[in-house]
């Protein structure tokens, strides 16, 4: 198979030859060829997503058909690989999500789609502002045995862990992480700097969500936020919404962090996806605005993230002031990096598997119209993707 596009990054059309599941060549396509106006690019990575359409994956109903949805949803957005993310809730539901996703990850389409899971919480800050949505009783401090336990029904497939380095015995705990290979993952936290540069010290990789999961007011220096942007040890993600973090905010982080140690997240909650009403959520109600914000109803109160990927990195060519090539790095070759799978996903080049999203670029609206995804080699169009149906006995907004 050949496709022709401009892969991103460089200029001209190019024609990328694909053979089975891999890219074999990748050159300036000849004259004769018929011109493009596609992007190519490499399939899009979200290392935190807790749910879409309607589905969370962090429920006691979550069953493991809501991965399968999830996972055929995403790629009409040119998502092609997430982490699941399961946030701080009981032990009992937290061993059910992860032998859940387990048990859909049997599927060998799933378990490509999905390299590790994203826990975050329960060890995260307690303090209200940096716990966020969390429910407090089920925060607490970092217990080993506990996540060994979390480790085992996740069949060894959790790969992030986010938690804030000022709960007791936090710092040794991510030493442990960071032997284990799991990457730790500072968030909702309220620490002081000094635990922030120990929790570095230690082996923390990433800040979740930076910006988010904080005190509504802080000191103005030092804090918790300049100790984590001015670390080039850790990379950052980010909520490029418009809503979680003003535009102004974006680019200082991108600014401060580099394209190279950016991360693009979407943080999907379940409403993401839906057309905007008022859906029942945990016994309150939530909201999705026109503009695809997700809110707490009757309150500004976020409830969540509404974003989806392919929006995200439009967004932050806007906000941040960078290249479109630079924005889709932080959606794909960064997170791939982090993750240890640079080698694998996350770049278009001659000998790598093909997972690509091909899409045209409007660039006054600095929006991405996806046309088609390839998948190991298969190429999918948009229009002639089955609509994903919702599993059964999910609730259903
Ligand atoms: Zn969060």
């Amino acid at each position: 198979m050949k496709l022709y596009g401009t892969v991103v990054g460089t200029t001209g059309v190019s024609e990328v030859t694909i053979e089975g599941e891999q890219i074999v060549s990748l050159c300036p396509a000849s004259s004769a060829s018929v011109p493009s106006n596609l992007v190519i690019a490499p399939g899009f990575i979200d290392i935190q997503i807790n749910g879409y359409g309607g589905l969370s994956f962090g429920t006691p109903e979550v069953t493991p058909e809501a991965l399968d949805y999830v996972v055929r949803a995403q790629r009409r957005i040119g998502v092609l690989f997430i982490c699941p993310t399961v946030c701080t809730t009981s032990h009992e539901n937290t061993i059910h999500a992860l032998r859940m996703l387990s048990e859909a990850r049997r599927d060998p389409e799933l378990a490509h789609a999905v390299p590790c899971y994203h826990l975050e919480g329960p060890y995260i800050g307690k303090e209200d502002g940096p716990r966020g949505a969390h429910p407090l009783p089920h925060v607490r401090p970092p217990d080993w045995d506990e996540f060994r336990r979390f480790q085992d029904a996740a069949e060894g497939k959790i790969g992030i862990i986010t938690l804030g380095p000022e709960q007791p015995g936090a710092i040794p705990f991510i030493e442990r992480l960071v032997e284990s290979g799991v990457i730790a993952a500072i968030g909702h936290t309220g620490a002081t700097p000094e635990q922030i540069r120990d929790a570095v010290a230690a082996g923390a990789r990433l800040s979740t969500h930076l910006g988010n999961g904080s005190h509504a007011r802080i000191d103005r220096h030092p804090n918790y936020i300049w100790e984590q942007l001015a670390a080039d040890e850790l990379c950052a993600s980010i909520i490029a919404d418009g809503h979680h973090l003003p535009p102004s905010v974006v680019k200082c982080m991108v600014r401060a962090k580099g394209v190279d140690r950016t991360i693009l997240v979407s943080d999907a909650v379940a409403a993401a996806g839906l057309p905007p009403g008022v859906y029942p959520s945990e016994g309150k109600e939530i909201e999705v605005l026109p503009n695809g914000r997700v809110q707490m109803k009757g309150t500004p109160y976020l409830a969540g993230s509404g974003l989806i990927l392919s929006e995200g990195v439009g967004n932050t060519v806007r906000f941040a002031g960078v290249s479109l090539a630079e924005a889709v790095q932080m959606a794909t070759r960064n997170p791939a990096s982090l993750l240890g799978l640079g080698e694998t996903i996350g770049t278009v080049a001659p000998g790598r598997e093909a997972n690509l999203v091909l899409f045209r670029w409007n660039e006054q609206e600095c929006s991405l119209d996806v046309e088609s995804v390839v998948v190991r080699g298969r190429l999918i169009r948009v229009d002639e993707m089955e609509d994903a149906t919702r599993p059964a006995g999910h609730q259903a907004f």
